[in-house]
């Protein structure tokens, strides 16, 4: 039986007490599925319940239990991996073998991590006579976006668990469903009652009943700057420890000593993937001035590589953006672009031929970028490159951190001893070298208005713990 229209609360599935609300298929404009919201006593409920099961002593259990149940999760998860991966291509229209090898993919590894954790990790360490204990932090909500759905709430779930956290998740109000497949999954795990709990809603409702409880110990936020400033704020009162995932405008640095081809060739693709809709997307590419043209002729013959279309169609690279809303603010950026004067190379403003019904937006390579335009400082969250020229080595590191983001920088070029000393010169949470492949086990998170806190690896764990000194713990 289906419980889209239900939350997962205390343990079991119940109706949704607050409005219904449709989901949208961005591919067919047509109605992917309905949901039930939460009504403020369903939120009120589900944290209550969060808190019971954690003041009943799940914060306390084995570690090594912990790990079991996660390795249970990640059994479930894979039971349901076919249905999620159809549910997400559904409601967010990415390409199904991109639900496949990347959404699904990456979300079950995050649980596959944490247990591996929660078996190794070391809560508790001896400083001279005293215990400094790492102990769960206690309720946590967790609020998530809907372009990777299941992967960026994956990030907290799992390592929350694994810490000894109690937690309600409210999913992206856009992308729903896949989230119930996964409460579905760890409900037959058999996690204990009340130790996850999920609701559904908007942000301005839900999600802010959820930020400004008293008995929510920690918001973990993923999505924009402004959501996430929202929630700090409705935070503030009650002195919750946030966390914030946000947004990014990550550039691009193809250094001289690069094999400038393909570098290019491969950045603009990398700009593109999930139509443009990643946190991490190099949308800012930098090359030296006198290889603009060069550089532009690249991208639009690797933007003509790429395949727009049906997302359950094989061979597709681009499926539609998520939401009419999505497609309008990416059509007015790609507007701006042309209005304060950037060469457009290829794509522009409305759809791609042939595809009238569907969010698609044709990909889009601006040339003769310079840092001040809205489509160097705007994350456009659509696929759309701006290529900028530096003039040498410093101008190109000063345009790189001018940005109000700092999520990641990508960085190409030969020389190892070259790219160390320019990444230590990079203001932002990742650099990566040569299109390094992304991984699990190493922190994420941004500097300045990217966000706070870091997720995955021990340092994942960790933020969701508080430290506890007991001194006089061994005799002098
Ligand atoms: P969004 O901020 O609109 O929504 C994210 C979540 O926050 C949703 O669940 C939404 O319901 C909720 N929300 C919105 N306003 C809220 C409020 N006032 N109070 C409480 N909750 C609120 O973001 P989005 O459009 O879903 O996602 C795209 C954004 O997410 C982009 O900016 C992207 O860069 C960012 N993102 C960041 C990361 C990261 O790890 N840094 C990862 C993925 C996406």
């Amino acid at each position: 039986m289906s419980h889209y229209e239900e939350l997962y609360i205390d343990g079991a599935w119940r109706p949704a007490g607050g409005p219904k609300l449709e989901v949208q298929n961005p591919a067919t404009e047509g109605v992917a599925g309905v949901i039930g919201t939460a009504s403020p006593q369903d939120v009120d409920d589900a944290v209550m319940a969060a808190r019971r099961a954690f003041d009943g002593g799940w914060g306390e259990t084995d570690p090594q239990e912990r790990a079991a149940i996660l390795d249970r999760i990640v059994a479930e998860f894979d039971a349901r991996r076919a249905e999620m991966n159809e549910v997400i291509t559904d409601e967010m229209g990415c390409p199904l073998s991109f639900s496949q090898n990347v959404q699904t993919a990456m979300a079950r590894e995050r649980f596959a991590k944490a247990a591996e954790l929660a078996r190794t990790f070391e809560f508790s360490e001896t400083v001279g006579t005293s215990l400094v204990t790492r102990e769960p932090i206690g309720v946590c909500a967790f609020i998530t976006p809907w372009n990777f759905p299941l992967n960026q709430a994956a990030s907290k779930i799992a390592y929350g668990l694994a810490a000894g956290c109690t937690m309600v998740w409210k999913p992206s109000e856009v992308t729903p469903m896949a989230a119930v497949l996964l409460a579905e999954a760890i409900h037959a795990a058999g996690v204990p009652a009340g130790v996850f709990n999920m609701v559904q809603g908007d942000g301005p409702n839900v999600g802010t009943a959820l930020s400004v409880h008293p008995e929510v110990d920690m918001v973990s936020f993923t999505g924009s700057t402004r959501g996430g400033v929202a929630v700090a704020k409705a935070a503030a009162d009650s002195v919750k420890r946030v966390h914030q995932e946000l947004g990014g405008k990550s550039a691009n640095l193809i250094l001289p000593s690069a094999d400038f081809e393909s570098a290019v060739a491969a950045g603009t693709k990398l700009c593109f993937r999930n139509s443009g809709q990643s946190c991490q997307a190099p949308s800012r590419m930098l090359v030296q001035k006198d290889r603009m043209d060069e550089a532009a002729e690249i991208a639009r013959a690797a933007a003509a590589e790429m395949s727009v279309g049906d997302p359950r169609e094989q061979g597709i690279d681009l499926g539609p953006v998520v939401s009419k809303a999505q497609w309008d603010r990416i059509q007015s950026l790609i507007e701006a672009g042309i209005a304060e004067g950037a060469t457009l190379v290829t794509g522009g403003p409305g759809k791609p031929e042939g595809l009238e019904t569907g969010h698609y937006v044709r990909p889009t390579v601006f040339a003769d970028v310079t840092n001040d335009m809205t489509i160097a400082q705007e994350e456009i969250f659509g696929p759309v490159l701006s290529i900028l020229g530096y003039e040498d080595e410093a101008d190109a590191i000063r345009i790189a951190n001018d940005s109000r983001y700092g999520l990641a920088t990508y960085l190409s070029g030969t020389d190892r001893e070259e790219l160390l000393r320019l990444s230590r010169k990079i203001r932002a949470g990742r650099v990566y070298l040569n299109y390094a492949p992304a991984r699990g086990d190493v922190p994420f998170g941004g500097f300045r208005q990217s966000g706070n806190g870091r997720e995955q690896g021990v340092w994942g764990l960790e933020d969701f713990t508080e430290l506890k000194a007991i001194l006089g713990h061994a005799a002098a």
